[in-house]
């Protein structure tokens, strides 16, 4: 691809599935007005979703999904064995997401419970970052398709990575939404990372922190307003348990 008659670099990038709902893959192929630019900024080596190419020269790999069977864990080695860049994109990827729910079951059971007499090989859910090193993460579900433009402007272009320590109300307030605690909701927003522009409390529903904790995040504070709010600390302990990102606070 050439402007102003300056080669540029195409990063070679591949895309990997592992268990989770593959939204965050389906993101990319998203965003119509800028998805010719983004194609035509990558060289696209292995993605499922949007090519029928196969290829294991790839220089960065996006991670889709986290890590639930012992044959994942060989992939996902494997992967990053190839990769100068390893990017954990999405919940699933960075804490394990929804699919970390599973961990509060007795898996012999709920195997049992549903594949009868054919259990699946299933191990606790575990991050990207658990099994390999992860160069960046991309938290959210989805993952955000500005994110991972803005990751593929850095490898072409140097431009800064996005990074966002501050808390989703920043976001929801510059929307001027109203806040869902005055509506008798709760809502993460006060811990959580903002950079996906308060979707949810626009949208009339309380965070559910799906891009884990923003720096610094005050739970002594939080979990004091969520009671003087009305709801116990199951409930908040429940939704932080959610996306799998707060871990370190249950
Ligand atoms: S983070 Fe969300 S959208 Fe992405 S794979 Fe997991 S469940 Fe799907
Ligand atoms: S709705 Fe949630 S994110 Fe928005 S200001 Fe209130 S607490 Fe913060
Ligand atoms: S508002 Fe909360 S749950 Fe909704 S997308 Fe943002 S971080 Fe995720």
């Amino acid at each position: 691809m050439k402007h102003l008659n300056i080669e540029q670099k195409r990063p070679r990038i591949a895309v990997f599935d592992f268990t989770g709902c593959e939204g965050c893959e389906l993101q990319l192929a998203n965003k119509e007005e800028t998805l010719g630019a983004f194609l035509d900024a990558i060289e696209v080596i292995n993605y499922r979703e949007v090519s029928s190419e196969k290829g294991d020269n790839y220089d960065v790999a996006l991670i889709d999904g986290a890590i639930t069977r012992p044959d994942e864990i060989e992939r996902l080695k494997a992967i990053r064995e190839k990769a100068k860049v390893l990017v954990a994109m999405g919940s699933c990827a960075c804490f394990g997401g929804v699919t970390k729910l599973k961990n509060a079951y007795n898996l012999d059971e709920a195997n049992r419970e549903v594949y009868g007499d054919c259990p699946k090989e299933t191990i606790p859910t575990m991050a990207v970052g658990d099994v390999v090193t992860v160069d960046l993460k991309l938290p959210g579900c989805p993952v955000s398709k500005d994110e991972v433009e803005r990751v593929v402007q850095h490898l072409v272009w140097d431009l800064p990575l996005p990074t966002y320590a501050y808390p989703v109300c920043l976001q929801c307030k510059q929307r001027y939404t109203v806040c869902r605690f005055d509506m008798g909701e709760l809502c993460l927003g006060p811990i959580t990372r903002a950079g996906c522009n308060a979707p949810c409390p626009a949208g009339g529903l309380g965070c559910w922190g799906c891009r884990g904790p923003a720096e610094n995040p005050n739970y002594e504070e939080f979990f004091a307003l969520a009671k003087e709010k009305g709801f116990s600390e199951q409930e908040v302990k429940d939704r932080l348990a959610f996306f799998g990102g707060f871990e370190d606070v249950l």
